[in-house]
């Protein structure tokens, strides 16, 4: 396989052309794929032919989707889903049994975050969690029966980071899987393989669509591990719609410009607040006030689309915030083209007590923004009419 640069495998990696010759790979909407003859079906269903069967196994366009996702993490193998959950859930299910321990940062997405606490000590598998801002203190949480070592960067909502690197060290350590779900960063901007991660997961839903569009999820790394995640996926059924592989291939075409253009975005609009009046702090990883700035421009190749603001006023200064917003939306995705603005404490996480906010991050001031791709004067004169009001 060549090595090309990210942006010509993003694409050029393709399909093989029908007879057709299409220059842009066409949809595959088909459930199944028919068979020569009964030779042919017995060697396919045997795997001794590697072929598409039936669109739950594989379907050439999420097939194409997954390549691309594997040469831009670095990884061996991999396998679309339908959501960012379903590649999640199936990780976990597919890779633990009963009795099994995860060892997680607290500061993980929510239904995450609900899938180890409420569902998986169901099945008798526990959950230890860190605090992210405190990786000196990981390995107090490791038990003998402790096998994922598990964590996002930067997390959500309060956009911090953990060093990768040391991740990595720890997890070989004490043998553990070190999966980070990478969605916040893209492979664009972070390749956690490189640091010692076994598996990386995707929410493909956020900026890998960048449009919000459709919903969709993938796992990569190393061949082993994507095998058992492949059977169990296989036999449980959360695949990708090729509809939707379609569409998030033809996404990833664009991520390198449209995540460049973020990021500058994120960076302008980051240091316009850090000198508002009305905003206590600023979080942006690109800043040099955010307290892993130095991991951050280690393992970052850019700061992302998310920044974390604490304005003057608490709870209900964040409400009025939302109210006078004009131009951006309030809304529950992120990654958008479109500017989104969200305050957790009055919204997502209101209903936790303000001690459980805060062992979130949640402080009540807190705003995030995921910065899309207007004009970035215009997201600045928005963001600025509504602080000022
Ligand atoms: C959105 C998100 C998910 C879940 O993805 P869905 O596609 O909504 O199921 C998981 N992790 C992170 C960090 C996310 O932002």
């Amino acid at each position: 396989m060549s090595h090309k640069n990210f942006e010509t495998e993003a694409v050029r990696t393709q399909l093989e052309r029908s007879q057709f010759q299409e220059h842009t790979t066409p949809m595959y909407i088909t459930s199944s794929f028919v068979f020569e003859d009964a030779e042919d079906m017995r060697a396919s269903f045997s795997e001794e032919k590697e072929r598409n069967i039936y669109s739950r196994f594989s379907n050439p366009n999420t097939t194409e989707f997954v390549e691309k996702v594997v040469k831009m993490e670095g990884a061996e193998d991999g396998y679309a889903f339908a959501t960012g959950m379903a590649a999640i859930y199936s990780t976990f299910a597919a890779l633990l049994s009963s009795g099994d321990h995860i060892v997680s940062a607290r500061s993980v997405f929510g239904s995450t975050h609900t899938l180890f606490t409420k569902y998986f000590p169901k099945w008798g598998i526990e959950t230890s969690y860190f605090d992210i801002n405190k990786p000196e203190e990981i390995e107090q949480f490791i038990q003998p029966n402790s096998k994922i070592l598990y964590a996002e960067s930067p997390t959500n909502p309060g956009v911090d980071i953990i060093d990768l690197e040391l991740l990595g060290t720890i997890a070989k350590k004490h043998n553990l899987l070190l999966i980070i779900d990478n969605c916040f960063a893209t492979p664009y901007i972070q390749q956690p393989i490189k640091f010692g991660a076994d598996l990386v997961v995707h929410s493909a839903t956020k900026l890998m669509d960048g449009q919000g569009r459709v919903l969709g999820g993938v796992v990569v790394g190393s061949s082993d591990l994507v095998r058992e995640i492949y059977l169990f996926s296989r036999n449980t059924g959360p695949a990708m719609s090729p509809f939707n592989a379609w569409i998030l291939s033809k996404s990833l075409e664009t991520l390198a410009v449209r995540v460049d253009k973020h990021c500058e975005n994120a960076l302008k609009i980051a240091e316009f607040l850090e000198n508002h009046p009305k905003v206590n702090t600023v979080k942006y990883p690109f800043l040099k006030s955010h307290p892993q700035y130095e991991i951050a421009k280690k393992q970052m190749k850019l700061g992302g689309n998310i920044i974390a603001i604490d304005i003057k006023g608490g709870i209900e200064a964040g409400r009025k915030f939302l109210n006078a917003i004009k131009m951006c939306s309030l809304s529950a995705n992120l990654g958008d083209t479109r500017t989104i603005v969200t305050h957790p404490a009055s919204t997502t996480h209101s209903k936790l007590t303000s001690e459980e906010q805060l062992s979130a991050g949640i402080f009540p001031g807190l705003v995030r923004i995921s910065v899309g791709l207007e004009h970035v004067n215009d997201v600045i004169q928005d963001l600025n009419q509504a602080l000022n009001n």
